[in-house]
């Protein structure tokens, strides 16, 4: 199986942030298009919360993103972020040591408790994705006098994430301390 480093998983968010032009908060939808993508909508608590397959019959549409639309919207985006995560990243270009069955990827009820490789792989893209690095670590940097709560909060919304998901973020990154002796 193939394994991405943190780098590239990066350095691949920032290629396709530079050439479709994208700019925070990042147009997911966009994306999906000018990839060659449709999203449909799905609903229900028996549905996964997303799922994406790549489309064989029809020339015209590479892959197909299902979204699960009982959930929160931002949870739904940043599920969005991670459904185009595996598409880019493990059927796009399928490694032939690893094909994916049916050129299918759907989550498990509650995927993010689950820590298998791609799951960890499409997890770092979306928040690659939804806030690039340099951008985020800058806005993140901006009015140091502020408690570092209320930049969160600005910067969340500025990237159109919950706060914690940019609290996340701000952790991997080391701008946020992991235990905070505030909170516990
Ligand atoms: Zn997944």
């Amino acid at each position: 199986m193939r394994r991405y480093s943190r780098a590239q998983i990066r350095n691949t968010a920032k290629e396709l942030i530079t050439t479709y032009h994208l700019q925070v908060p990042i147009d997911l939808e966009l994306l999906v298009r000018e990839l060659g993508g449709d999203i449909r909508d799905t609903n229900g608590t028996d549905e996964p919360e997303g799922y994406v397959k790549l489309i064989r019959e029809d020339p015209s549409r590479k892959f197909e993103i299902g979204i699960n639309r009982s959930l929160p919207p931002k949870r739904q985006r940043f599920t969005l972020a991670h459904e185009i995560g595996h598409y880019i990243l493990h059927l796009k270009e399928p490694d032939p040591d690893y094909i994916i069955e049916g050129g299918e990827i759907r989550e498990k009820p509650l995927f993010r408790a689950g820590w298998e490789q791609i799951e960890l792989e499409a997890h770092e893209f979306a928040g690659e994705l939804l806030m690039p690095y340099e951008e985020f670590n800058k806005q993140l940097k901006e009015d140091p006098e502020k408690p570092i709560e209320e930049r969160l909060k600005v910067v969340a919304e500025r990237f159109n994430v919950s706060k914690p998901a940019a609290r996340v973020r701000a952790q991997w990154l080391g701008l946020y301390p992991w235990k905070n002796d505030l909170l516990s």
